[in-house]
């Protein structure tokens, strides 16, 4: 299969912080297969960069593979000959969709079953910084309609944080996302201050595979518990069962497309609540993330609204985070003008 390829630095408006990290940019990959965009946007977290998202679909590239247009047979085939690496995956399995949804002559939405024109909110993303600098932020980010706070790097600036938050934007709706960064102490600690302070639900509190302290928190917390570093693909979800209440999706975790909606149907089977979620991420990937939003309760789509340099046009968010879907063919996404030079390789 022919697969183009190009590297692509998305700078952020803002340095980005989590309970592990901080990023003044992110190093995506673009793909091109046929007519059909992708992108990857690896994280070192789950091992990937944009030299092993290279290689791998490089390794793609030259694989036997089926008919394209044969998205799931195409999705299994290369699962079953690489392990892990599911950003480099989510490129291939993004730009066959798109491939196939333009070549039907519908847009992808359609192709998934649901209706669009359901309201779909985002929330904006508040990094962790100096508590002055977060109120700075959600200052900015004040026309939001939903806010969600990254927190876990220090407990006390957590508690204190959220209590100005709540105090400076009156009963907008606030999640929070610990990135695995408390204690089981710890997030005994948050989890009914936050709850106090009137927090939708809380995402991964804590650390990556705590599944039996994940159920023992879950017995008395007065929030939703959802996981997103626990679920990456659809075996994840059974092991999760009673653990949790929700699940956060993203394609870049997943591999793609194929594997997300599988998750979604599993997700509904043991009445977990879904979020989509995202990476830094250009509207690529955003976009295709949002042809499945109608499938899911809680978006977290707003990677792209992050950084300065989107090259592409697909998916729009109105100042509130309302998103509305391209309604042309495939995922509906075309390269700025001003960025058709940089990605002149692709076109
Ligand atoms: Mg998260």
């Amino acid at each position: 299969m022919e697969i183009r390829r190009a590297p692509f630095r998305l700078k952020l408006i803002n340095p980005f912080g989590i309970a592990r990290s901080t990023r003044t940019h992110s190093d995506i990959v673009l793909t091109r297969i046929g007519e059909g965009w992708g992108e990857s946007s690896p994280s070192k977290f789950y091992n990937e960069d944009p030299d092993t998202v290279m290689e791998t679909i490089g390794k793609i590239a030259g694989m036997d593979l089926p008919d394209p247009d044969c998205v799931e047979d195409v999705a299994d085939i290369i699962d079953a000959r690489i392990q892990a690496n599911g950003s480099a995956k989510a490129a291939v399995d993004i730009a066959l969709h798109d491939r196939l949804a333009s070549r039907l002559g519908v847009p992808l939405y359609k192709l998934f079953g649901r209706n669009p024109d359901k309201k779909m909110v985002t929330s904006f993303t508040i990094g962790i910084d100096t508590v002055d600098e977060m109120m700075r932020k959600v200052d900015e980010a004040k026309n939001c309609a939903i806010l969600k706070i990254k927190l876990g790097k220090d407990l006390e600036q957590d508690l204190t944080v959220m209590r100005e938050i709540r105090k400076a934007v009156g009963n907008k709706t606030v999640r929070v996302d610990a990135n695995g960064g408390w204690s089981l102490e710890q997030a005994r600690t948050a989890l009914p201050v936050m709850a106090d302070l009137g927090v939708e639900y809380v995402e991964q509190p804590l650390a990556k595979g705590s599944h039996e302290q994940l159920r023992e928190l879950k017995k008395s917390s007065p929030l939703p518990i959802f996981v997103d570093e626990d679920s990456m693909v659809n075996a994840d979800l059974p092991k999760l069962a009673g653990a949790v209440d929700g699940i956060n999706i993203k394609l870049m975790k997943s591999g793609g497309l194929v594997e997300a909606r599988r998750m979604v149907a599993t997700a509904r089977a043991f009445g977990f609540q879904v979020m989509l979620g995202c990476m830094i991420e250009s509207n690529v990937a955003i976009t295709a993330a949002a042809h499945l939003a109608p499938h899911c309760d809680y978006l977290d789509l707003d990677g792209n609204l992050l950084i300065s340099n989107d090259p592409f046009t697909g998916s729009t968010c109105e100042p509130d985070g309302t998103i509305h879907l391209p309604s042309t063919p495939g995922l509906g996404v075309a390269v700025r003008p001003e960025y058709k030079q940089d990605l002149a390789s692709l076109l």
